[in-house]
């Protein structure tokens, strides 16, 4: 019988599937300026301090430079009143209920167990297969 695989090495596995599908899912451009750059960058809503949030596609977001860091109403803007700002396009584009959803999810993450996250990773990779195969790499 194989080796059962590391927890860590799951979820870095897993993690990775999760970039790729917000990429492919966004169609590789920013989902809040719709830029195309070549840096893009997949973006935790609610952060990744769980697991579950760290692999939770509806907290992932695709995330131009501008967007993500360097602008002034990026998401990790130097400053509060950005951060803000930023929020407020997030609230355009996902709807106050749901980043409300987000935002209970990131306090009280569900626990999610080894052979869960076995089944997340294959679960992925049919996901990514898919994607692909509907909307080119
Ligand atoms: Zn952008």
């Amino acid at each position: 019988m194989a080796k059962k695989p590391k927890r860590s090495t799951l979820v870095n596995k897993a993690e990775k599937l999760w970039k790729e599908i917000v990429r492919i899912r966004a169609g590789h451009r920013c989902e809040i300026c719709g830029d195309k750059e070549k840096q893009l960058h997949p973006h935790h809503i609610e952060g990744k301090r769980s697991t579950y949030m760290k692999l939770y596609l509806a907290n992932g977001i695709l995330l131009c430079c501008s967007c993500h860091k360097l602008g002034e109403a990026a998401a990790h803007a130097d400053f509060l009143s950005g951060q803000m700002k930023f929020h407020k396009k997030i609230i355009a584009f996902k709807g106050q209920s749901e980043l409300n959803r987000l935002y209970h999810l990131r306090l009280k993450p569900p626990n999610i167990k080894d052979a869960e996250l076995i089944e997340q990773v294959l679960q992925y990779e049919a996901l990514r297969d898919r994607l692909k195969e509907r909307w080119g790499s």
